[in-house]
């Protein structure tokens, strides 16, 4: 590796889907040498960043900073510093005796939704070529997997936002479901505020007033696990008020008549009575959506992150359709995706059933292609395995995994029913951690290896827009930690199955011929047109492809090019408020965290900001329960409890409380959410479970 770059460096910031540009310059600050960030000017971007961006730096000379392989030699012995040959042997050695024992789907792999594309190709081929195994999927199922179901059902294809970001700034009329970008993505918000400028309106549902639906037109506040009924309400409206476009339906979709059908019966009342929405406010919202064919409809977290998460996101695209968006200029359906790259995670082979190029697992023709990329046997890759928590609740049982590899993910944290999953991570015969600190998962761990980070690594991420960006190497990494693409490849080499490359252009080289002809096409992507033409949108077949910003403007990727509606209804969340758990509980992130909060816990600037969760209850459900500003509540569920400081707000629901979800300890409150899953997308029920609450008196120094 040649020395640290003497000049600013433009990369991508480490966090969410966004990707913000951002410029890395070296400078001294009396204690040494650090990198400073600074925005760069992108077309996402134009030179913001948020608070977690640009503390970002700060993580890479950290004190708890992983800097040589650890391992233990007994569960109940603490770890101990250990030569990178011995822990790479530990681990070769926990995979092989597994599948000697128990088969070759007991060695299994779970990755995240931050690594690069090169990365998670390349775990995706380690685990089908170098295990052998069905048993790989990573936390992106716990993200963008209801909507990328959804999409995929609709239109045939999955890409987080068919249109740039910048098209936001051209639309008369978004309409925001579950998704609060003023707090998690606030660079973005610039687009929304041009709009805003120009006249636009913008609706935000959500059963919190976040600081989005603060700023919006309209703000409908549904009960949570209530937004596909209000869906079909709201498209109720539009037929009743001949709002639809009929000669958009007849030309570019099929499956109305049933849909039309279904939805006579979701009345205004009806609907009401199943939301809490008023009807007034819904005879509203239709109308102000339906002034102008320039409308967006995006979805987030927050409708999508249920039990009926994939059939939520398909009720917002019936929606959509009804409406004749999609494909339109300025207008259409869209998933806000949420990790940094979540959406090149699942379309080169991190999720159970996909292949390289968005190919499916099952499908001979993708086996015989990507198996001959690899110069494998297609009879030799294994079918699809089971999904991320299912993986995950049938660790150390009898036909699930027994040794299992985790790279760049924190599920004891971030998983649903977490203490369950903890519970089960402890049964593994083995378990090998990869990751920069040592993270809740990592202290589980049997072996755990320190990564490199993002600024002293090159290769790709795919944006929430479906763009292609270059990561660039801005520093050196401190001695001793190396990046999981090395890691691969040696117990590749330790496994005896095959030659695995671990230069992130080589490797990228290769996932572009695995990729192309499939939908997530990436053969005409090159690094260097990466860097002249500030990304490049998939698919793009070809290197005399302009790449393609938009989708659907001629057809959808269907057989007959046409979108589907499909007929969804609305069911009750898999848990309801009963006499033992009275309210209902849900999650989200807050502005200065991130995810497990593994990178953010340690960040001065964001514990600053935000040194503690809290747990946002309305004063009149505070003063029922005896709680004021500050005092700390017991929160129950079936799963578990979690004590959390009260911050009195009447931005949530009476019935409702909000928590965030980046903290560990007695403060997990994953530990209390349901991991009933969507029947489709394999998505756990994160954002409702019914819940007990309790007074737990003033903690000593709270506010
Ligand atoms: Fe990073 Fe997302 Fe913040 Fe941009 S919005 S700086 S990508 S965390």
């Amino acid at each position: 590796m040649a020395g640290p770059p003497a000049q600013g460096v433009t990369t991508h910031c480490p966090y969410c889907s966004l990707q913000c540009a951002m410029t890395l310059t070296p400078r001294e600050d009396g204690a040494g040498p650090v990198l400073e960030v600074t925005g760069a000017a992108f077309p996402t971007n134009r030179g913001g960043l948020c608070e977690k961006g640009l503390s970002s730096a700060e993580l890479l000379a950290h004190p708890d900073r992983l800097t040589t392989p650890l391992v233990r030699d007994a569960r109940d012995e603490p770890f101990r510093a250990a030569g990178w040959d011995e822990a790479l042997h530990r681990i070769a050695d926990g995979l092989t005796v597994a599948q000697e024992r128990h088969g070759p789907d007991a060695a299994g792999l779970f990755g995240g939704g931050g690594m690069t594309n090169e990365k998670a190709y390349q775990a995706g081929k380690f685990a089908r070529v170098a295990l052998r195994s069905a048993s790989i999927d990573y936390n992106g199922r716990f993200c963008m997997s209801s909507a990328a179901a959804a999409a995929t059902r609709a239109f045939g294809i999955d890409r987080g936002m068919p249109f740039p970001l910048a098209d936001l700034a051209r639309a008369d009329t978004v309409l925001l479901v579950g998704s609060n970008p003023a707090d998690v993505m606030p660079p973005a918000m610039r687009w929304f505020a041009e709009g805003r400028e120009r006249g636009a309106q913008h609706v935000v549902v959500d059963p919190r007033r976040t600081a989005t639906a603060a700023a919006s037109d309209v703000h409908l506040q549904p009960v949570p696990g209530t937004d596909l009924a209000l869906a079909n309400g709201l498209l109720h409206l539009a037929v009743r008020h001949r709002l639809v476009d009929t000669a958009y339906i007849a030309e570019r979709t099929t499956g109305w008549p049933a849909l039309r059908r279904a939805v006579r019966q979701y009345w205004p009342d009806r609907v009401e009575r199943i939301t809490g929405v008023p009807v007034p406010a819904m005879e509203r919202a239709i109308r102000v959506l339906a002034a102008s064919r320039a409308t967006m409809i995006l979805s987030g977290r927050g409708a999508e992150q249920h039990a009926k998460g994939s059939d939520t996101a398909l009720a917002w695209i019936n929606l959509a359709l009804a409406l004749g968006l999609p494909g339109r200029p300025h207008a259409g359906w869209a998933t806000m995706t949420g990790q940094g790259n979540g959406q090149g995670g699942r379309e080169h082979g991190l999720k159970a059933d996909q292949l390289p190029g968005y190919r499916r697992l099952a499908d001979p023709a993708a086996r015989a292609h990507v198996a001959g990329v690899w110069g494998v046997d297609p009879e030799e890759l294994p079918a699809p395995g089971v999904s991320a928590y299912e993986m995950l609740d049938r660790l150390g049982t009898a036909g699930g995994v027994r040794a299992l590899l985790v790279m760049a993910s924190n599920v004891a944290v971030s998983a649903p029913h977490a203490a369950h999953v903890r519970e089960r991570l402890q049964s593994l015969d083995f378990l090998a951690v990869t990751d920069i600190f040592l993270s809740e998962t990592a202290e589980l761990a049997d072996v755990v290896l320190p990564t490199t980070q993002w600024a002293e690594e090159n290769g790709t991420m795919t944006n929430v827009e479906g763009r292609v960006l270059r990561r660039r190497r801005a520093t050196d990494a401190p001695d001793g930690p190396r990046s999981d693409l090395t890691v691969l490849a040696d117990l590749a080499g330790r496994l005896g199955r095959g030659t695995f490359d671990d230069d992130p252009r080589t490797v990228f080289e290769e996932l572009r011929r695995a990729s192309a002809g499939g939908t997530a096409d990436y053969a005409g992507v090159t690094w260097e047109r990466i860097d002249a033409e500030d990304g490049v949108f998939w698919p793009c077949p070809s290197t005399d492809h302009d790449g393609t910003p938009r989708l659907f403007a001629d057809g959808f990727a269907t057989p007959d090019g046409r979108a589907r509606f499909h007929v969804v209804h609305h069911r009750d969340a898999a848990e309801l408020p009963d006499d033992e758990y009275p309210y209902r509980l849900t999650t989200g992130r807050s502005r200065a965290h991130y995810q497990s909060g593994t990178q953010t816990r340690r960040t001065k600037a964001l514990l600053d900001a935000e040194p503690e969760p809290a747990v946002e209850v309305h004063p009149d459900l505070a003063a029922r329960l005896g709680v004021g500003e500050g005092g700390d509540l017991l929160l129950r569920t079936r799963r578990g409890s979690a004590r959390l400081r009260a911050h009195l707000t009447t931005d949530v629901r009476p019935d409702t409380v909000f928590a965030p979800f980046h903290w560990a300890g007695e403060q997990t409150i994953n530990d209390l959410t349901n991991p009933a899953l969507d029947p489709v997308s394999r998505m756990p029920e994160f954002k409702v479970c019914a819940v007990a609450l309790e007074a737990a008196g003033q903690r000593e120094g709270s506010r």
